[in-house]
């Protein structure tokens, strides 16, 4: 998270890359080096899909429409299903009256609820890291339920079935659960972007 970054490092983006790579090199994961002219840092908005994601003749789709997956990161698809969605909602209609309006319900519909989703989990999970350090320690005991995250983030399988599966596997869970959202800040200091 860009917040972690500004308030824990003290070092330039690109030294840290750098020092990243030269410790693969070390241990023989990579060959080679960093060059800096490749190094291109961008942020990516892991905020949510903005609320009006067009307005009249301009339309918004990919990153430039908050179409990112919050947990993973990964706009690709989310960019090219966007665009497609632009397309088809200025082919569907004639005039600009109610695209923008069109543009907005129909990547609600497709991928709305899912990139919702994905915030309320990278908030809740990312929101201190003692969440995700329980998950991983926890993976070997809990093999079913590392394989329904697993299905979560390839996109075989929903936020809402996860969640629905994983509580009435543990009811434990589902108190604590309630507990930390009511004792903790669920909220990250800086939840919209993540720098890269
Ligand atoms: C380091 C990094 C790793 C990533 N890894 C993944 C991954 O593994 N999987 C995944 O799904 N997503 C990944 N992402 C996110 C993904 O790259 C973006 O979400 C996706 O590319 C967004 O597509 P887009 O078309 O909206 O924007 P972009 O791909 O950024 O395209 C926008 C284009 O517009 C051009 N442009 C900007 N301004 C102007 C202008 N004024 N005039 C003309 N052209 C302009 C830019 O040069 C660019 O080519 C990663 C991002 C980064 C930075």
């Amino acid at each position: 998270m860009l917040s972690h970054f500004r308030e824990a490092i003290d070092e330039a983006p690109y030294d840290l890359q750098r020092r990243f790579v030269e410790r693969l090199c070390e241990r023989g994961v990579v060959v080679g080096g960093s060059a800096r002219e490749h190094f291109t840092p961008a942020l990516i908005p892991i905020g949510g899909p903005l609320g009006r994601p067009g307005r009249g003749r301009v339309l918004l789709a990919g990153d430039a429409g908050g179409f990112v997956n919050a947990v993973t990161a990964e706009g690709i698809y989310y960019a090219m299903v966007s665009g497609e969605l632009a397309a088809q909602a200025v082919g569907a209609a004639p005039g600009v009256d109610s695209l923008a309006d069109r543009y907005r319900r129909a990547c609600d519909y497709e991928i709305g609820a899912e990139l919702r989703d994905s915030v309320r989990i990278q908030r809740y999970l990312f929101s201190d890291c003692r969440r995700i350090g329980r998950l991983i320690d926890g993976a070997h005991r809990e093999e079913k339920v590392v394989r329904l995250m697993l299905d979560f983030v390839g996109g075989s399988r929903s936020y809402r079935d996860l969640r629905r599966r994983i509580l009435s596997r543990s009811p434990s869970l589902l108190l604590s659960f309630v507990w930390d959202c009511l004792t903790t800040q669920a909220l990250p200091s800086e939840p919209g972007v993540s720098g890269i």
